[in-house]
């Protein structure tokens, strides 16, 4: 601390990301990347970038992009928004749509970012606790609220909420902005996207990190009607004018445009994620049901700190969160076959 810090920043509390190690030997299933690499059109497109044309400025709108999740998804562009990540997108989104007198809402256990942008921007909130199945239940979100936001699948639980339970929910709070936090969607649920023609009080965020592997690119995005995506612009244009740099929007454009890689790499992903299940319940793991590229796991007779504390000493790292309800879990990235073959090898 010292005297130039804003009074506010004192009391920031800020997100904690999942370990990037230095060490290039370990097995890394704790921050949800993905195990193949990004779309060989997408690392060719990028490339093509890098020549004496980074001496200008990139589009601002960043319109090719906008026009390949548009095609993608069957929208019109000005229900598109892009971002620096979807973390930005969603530090837009608390800031310009969740400020409001009511609290916000979003599950007790959820992506640990919500309350840290809440503090960031001053919000108030409230969280709504999980079943006992850690499941959402749309019925717990009818009380006064300034918005609601959940991510689908939810992480770190992996849960996902049917879309005719996100639609029900969005006809039950007309007035409440929902936003559906999808990182993980492709990889095993149906998008709300489908429903943001249909629901004015719907935004949906996706990110390029996880199902395109594109972490390392920083591009997210969210869809909505097209005055939610003004907000959002008005935001972006009165904080940085140019978010996505010229081989972000050629790389994340070109890695819409391959749907064929993105198709293959998500069914293995989702092919080893149903592997690893079975093979951790063999070995009397609880694995809660999961439509993301991760599973959440608990061993009725291991302490879950330990297991990640020896897991670690074999190489393997995973994620634990010392947190009410799921201190007993172990939330762990769906890796290549081999990498699921060292982590199971490492718990015997
Ligand atoms: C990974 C993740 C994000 C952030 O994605 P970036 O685009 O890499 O910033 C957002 N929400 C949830 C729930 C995530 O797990």
């Amino acid at each position: 601390m010292s005297r130039f810090w804003s009074p506010f920043v004192k009391d920031l509390v800020p997100y904690v990301p999942g370990e990037q190690p230095k060490l290039n030997r370990l097995v890394k299933l704790n921050t949800n990347e993905n195990p193949y690499g990004p779309s060989p059109k997408a690392l060719a497109a990028m490339a093509a970038e890098l020549n004496d044309d980074l001496r200008l400025y990139p589009d601002p709108n960043s319109d090719r992009l906008k026009q390949a999740v548009a095609d993608h998804y069957g929208v019109e562009t000005a229900q598109v928004f892009v971002g620096n990540g979807s973390d930005e997108v969603l530090a837009h989104i608390f800031h310009g749509l969740l400020q409001h007198d009511a609290p916000l809402l979003f599950p007790d256990i959820s992506y640990s970012f919500y309350p840290v942008y809440c503090g960031l921007y001053g919000i108030a909130y409230e969280q709504v606790p999980l079943d006992e199945q850690f499941q959402i239940r749309i019925a717990d979100y009818a009380k006064p609220n300034g918005g609601i936001i959940f991510p689908n699948p939810n992480a770190p639980t992996g849960c996902l909420l049917p879309l005719d339970a996100v639609e029900a929910l969005l006809t039950a709070h007309p007035d409440s902005l929902v936003v559906v936090d999808e990182a993980y969607i492709d990889f095993g649920g149906d998008s709300a996207i489908a429903l943001v023609s249909r629901f004015d009080n719907l935004l949906v965020t996706q990110t390029l990190s996880k199902s395109r592997s594109l972490a390392g690119l920083r591009v997210g995005l969210a869809v909505g009607h097209p005055d939610l995506i003004e907000a959002l612009e008005r935001i972006k244009n009165s904080f940085n004018s140019y978010p996505l740099d010229r081989a972000a929007i050629a790389g994340a454009s070109a890695a819409f445009d391959d749907r064929e890689y993105f198709d293959a790499t998500r069914q293995k992903v989702i092919d080893s994620r149903e592997h690893l299940a079975a093979q951790l319940e063999a070995k009397g793991f609880e694995v809660l049901p999961s439509a993301a590229n991760f599973i959440f796991v608990r061993h009725p007779q291991q302490d879950a700190a330990e297991l990640a504390a020896r897991l670690r000493e074999h190489g393997v790292i995973v994620r634990h969160f010392k947190q009410a309800r799921i201190a007993q879990f172990l939330r762990i990235t769906v890796g290549t076959p081999e990498m699921n073959q060292a982590l199971l090898d490492a718990l015997v």
